[in-house]
């Protein structure tokens, strides 16, 4: 059996707040949320990174999550949303199961974003010859 968490609630083996349910992709409520309504978005596939998602899945799942959006702006009247998603131990991620968190906000609700260290002269155009080339060679482009 899996040890993973995320894939326990895709299974109804544990219980969680579902929101939104289809053959590939679930969302469900952060249990520790920013404000009510923060939503975890993921592929019921067991897929760790960002990068291993197969092209064809990316459009399903970007499709919820502007659904989710949509809900949260719209009806339930937030007046902003982050989308964030922590890829890599390194950047946050504590569960090794993609996901999306939606994040609703409200002006002036004070959530901090990250500050910006900016470049030294030359440096930013360093960083992007040198991005240009390593995307080339990744063939993600
Ligand atoms: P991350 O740091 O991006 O891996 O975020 C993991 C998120 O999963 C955190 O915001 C947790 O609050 C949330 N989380 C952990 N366990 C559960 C659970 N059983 N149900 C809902 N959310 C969870
Ligand atoms: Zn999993």
């Amino acid at each position: 059996m899996t040890e993973c968490i995320f894939c326990k609630i895709i299974e109804k083996n544990i219980p969680a707040e579902i929101v939104y349910d289809d053959e590939d992709v679930i969302a469900f409520l952060d249990i520790n949320p920013v404000h009510p309504g923060h939503a975890l978005v993921m592929p019921k596939q067991h897929i760790e990174k960002f990068v291993d998602v197969p092209p064809d899945q990316c459009k399903n799942l970007a499709g919820v999550i502007q659904k989710i959006m949509k809900s949260l702006t719209g009806e339930l009247g937030y007046d902003g949303v982050n989308l964030i998603q922590n890829n890599g131990t390194a950047a946050g991620q504590i569960v090794p199961h993609l996901h999306f968190h939606v994040i609703p906000r409200k002006t002036g609700d004070g959530f901090a974003h990250w500050h910006g260290r900016g470049y030294a002269d030359g440096e930013s155009a360093l960083w992007a010859a040198k991005m240009r080339s390593a995307i080339e060679s990744s063939g993600a482009a």
